[in-house]
């Protein structure tokens, strides 16, 4: 419930009376205004200074960007072939790390494409994960044994208490 005063009469509206009053009110502040393209647009606010249309929105905004995958066309060579020794393309050419040397064209077998790593699944790579641990584990012990060895080998060697008796 809410009391409003006007000109001395005071009246009560109930809160739904109020919103609906709003809500006229709101309406007959809609009107149609034209944009500068001639479009009509409907439920302008009546004190905008102007309006834009959809269609005119759209033209001022920039395409969206369409990014095009890039298609791998297979032209001979394979990873890292510039790097490679000697690297034969199979229509005969030959590249010594990426130079091509004319002398030996056409005199050797093409080099073999490489073969794809098979994508391991996630039990096989958590095996290959543990066997690796494994190894280092065994390393480590190899190493810290073959310390303990020289450690006492050493200890052997230094004779204590004995110096004063060589003089
Ligand atoms: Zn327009």
């Amino acid at each position: 419930m809410k009391v409003t005063k006007r000109k001395g009469v005071s009246k009560v509206y109930s809160t739904s009376d109020l919103k609906k009053r709003e809500d006229s009110l709101a309406k007959s502040d809609l009107v149609k205004k034209t944009c500068n393209c001639g479009r009509v647009v409907e439920r302008v606010k009546r004190d905008a200074e102007w309006v834009i249309c959809w269609e005119c929105v759209a033209r001022a905004c920039p395409p969206p960007i369409v990014k095009v995958k890039e298609v791998k066309v297979d032209d001979g060579f394979i990873t890292g072939w510039r790097w490679m020794k000697q690297f034969v393309h199979r229509d005969g050419r030959v590249f010594e790390k990426g130079i091509e040397n004319e002398k030996l064209k056409n005199t050797l077998d093409p080099t073999p494409p490489k073969e794809k790593k098979k994508r391991l699944s996630r039990f096989e790579r958590e095996e290959k994960e543990k066997l690796k641990q494994e190894k280092l584990a065994k390393k480590y012990k190899k190493k810290q044994e073959v310390l303990k060895k020289k450690e006492k080998k050493l200890a052997k060697n230094i004779k204590p208490n004995k110096f004063w008796e060589a003089s």
